[in-house]
């Protein structure tokens, strides 16, 4: 598979990315082999969850997820190689999803917390139902996509990718406002 890098010498990139994706990309295809297996099921071509994972792949220094709801766990291991790969991540959800109110079934905030992940929520009588990432201050990931994996393979949501300033700033001034609104749970920061 061709993973395709974010050209910062295109002044403005953008894709609309749709799901449901057909299935689960083969391992052996993300990771760059061919495969071989012919009774191998799994998709041997990108998905939509690649060009959304690729955006966490190619991050360089930072990325903030202001997601409802994160249960999908292909995409919470993608967080965290970005925080092994010493890229600063943060995470703004739901309290109601979060684990920490109640069963969430799946829900993989804890274990990104355990590792070091910053992660914010506050119960409150306003659902926190955003669903954007924003990438080094310049790639807007932001559509009806939850981070389920109902959302990867049986819902119809959208996507858009773009790195146009005008679209990409108020979102970082929204992700800020929200980070400093909510107090810090179980972090010393
Ligand atoms: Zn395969």
């Amino acid at each position: 598979m061709q993973h395709y890098k974010y050209d910062n010498s295109i002044e403005n990139f953008n894709k609309v990315i749709f799901f449901p994706d057909p299935g689960i990309v083969c391992r052996r295809t993300a990771s760059g082999r061919i495969c071989k297996d012919k009774k191998c099921c799994a998709v041997h071509e990108e998905t939509s969850l690649n060009h959304l994972l690729n955006v966490l792949k190619f991050s360089k220094q930072s990325v903030d997820v202001c997601v409802y709801m994160i249960t999908c766990s292909i995409l919470s291991e993608a967080l965290v190689e970005c925080h092994e790969r010493g890229i600063k991540v943060r995470i703004i959800t739901e309290m109601r999803n979060s684990g920490e109110e109640g069963e969430v079934i799946g829900s993989q905030i804890g274990k990104l917390r355990a590792i070091g992940i910053s992660v914010r929520c506050r119960s409150s009588s306003f659902w926190m139902h955003h669903k954007f990432v924003v990438a080094d201050n310049e790639i807007l990931v932001n559509g009806s996509f939850n981070w389920t994996n109902q959302a990867v393979m049986g819902n119809f949501e959208n996507l858009l990718i773009t790195s146009d300033d005008n679209l990409v700033k108020p979102y970082i001034i929204e992700f800020q406002r929200l980070w400093n609104l909510l107090e810090p749970v179980f972090e010393s920061e």
